[in-house]
């Protein structure tokens, strides 16, 4: 794809807020485009049960995220699977560049999300083999084998737990001190360690073993997999100084989800708003792509 073609919209980002974007924008007569980097669906495919979605009183995230895509597809929204990795906001035809292709549009729907913080040390050079961001989409890779979790003031605690019913260890690595959740919840196979600092993850083909600063000492740690759970940020780094954002990051936008460039739009967890969810962003997706 190039630049020849300018759409009526761009959307960048295949979770809900960006599949309802590309079925209103769609349905009210406009060529739309929609990228997305990993999968149609975001953050939903991960969750394994979601019980306030209007219409189901119980639906995993992979039966909900298939329905949204089946829907998109066959209305004739154009999918690109590809990576947007800066933007031209300045005139009035946006520029949309991906690593593989460059596009162009007279509106531009933002749907890109939130994302896990990372650790920001080697441990994606082994993602995939043993170090994850998803624990309900992994766990069972890891049954009765040793794990670790990296949390920040208790933010694993609960997929912690959970992975304690499956994995033969699990040890919580959090950055401040635990001590007294530690003292107060003994579950047999989790061990909570405070003030970790994880220096480097290391192994051949998969995770072996974690380098941790344990209050001043060096230790090594043996394990199987590394679930990283340390909270998830807006995904506007692309934004930062092209739109006005919110002082944690979040995209602001007016009621009809424009933002502060004329023509381009915000819907879902990437939106300065009150409530994340599925819902939520769907309404919003809603909003843009009517009014894009
Ligand atoms: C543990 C957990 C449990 C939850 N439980 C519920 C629940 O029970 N009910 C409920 O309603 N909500 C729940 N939520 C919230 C819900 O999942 C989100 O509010 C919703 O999925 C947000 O959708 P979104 O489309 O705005 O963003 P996302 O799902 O984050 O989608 C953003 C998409 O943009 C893509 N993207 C990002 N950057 C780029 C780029 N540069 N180029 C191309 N593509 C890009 C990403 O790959 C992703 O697919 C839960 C969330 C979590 C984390």
């Amino acid at each position: 794809m190039s630049m020849e073609k300018i759409y009526d919209v761009l959307v960048i980002g295949g979770g809900v807020a960006g599949m309802s974007a590309g079925i209103y924008a769609k349905r009210s007569g406009k060529s739309v485009l929609l990228i997305e980097k990993f999968a149609l669906g975001g953050q939903v495919l991960s969750l394994s049960r979601i019980q306030n979605f209007p219409s189901q009183s119980e639906i995993d995230g992979f039966t909900l995220a298939q329905m949204f895509s089946k829907q998109v597809k066959e209305l004739g929204v154009e999918i690109l699977s590809d990576d947007v990795v800066s933007v031209d906001f300045s005139k009035e035809t946006k520029i949309v560049k991906c690593k593989k292709n460059v596009l162009s549009a007279k509106s531009v729907v933002i749907a890109t999300g939130m994302a896990s913080v990372e650790l920001e040390k080697n441990e994606n050079e082994f993602l995939g083999r043993g170090v994850s961001y998803c624990a309900i989409c992994d766990a069972n890779f890891y049954k009765n084998r040793p794990v670790c979790v990296a949390s920040k003031k208790g933010s694993g605690i609960k997929d912690a737990l959970m992975l304690s019913k499956i994995a033969s260890k699990v040890t919580l690595l959090d950055s401040e001190d635990m001590s007294v959740y530690a003292k107060a919840n003994k579950v047999g196979n989790l061990e909570v360690l405070s003030k970790i600092e994880i220096q480097a993850v290391k192994g051949n083909s998969q995770l072996e073993k974690l380098e941790i600063n344990r209050d001043g000492r060096q230790e090594t740690l043996q394990t199987s997999a590394l679930f990283i759970e340390l909270g998830k940020k807006p995904s506007t780094q692309l934004f930062e100084g092209v739109l006005k954002l919110d002082e944690k990051g979040f995209i602001v936008t007016d009621e009809n989800m424009e933002t502060s460039v004329k023509g381009v739009f915000a819907a879902g967890d990437v939106r300065s708003g009150v409530l994340k969810q599925i819902v939520t962003a769907c309404g919003d997706g809603a909003i843009a792509g009517q009014k894009a």
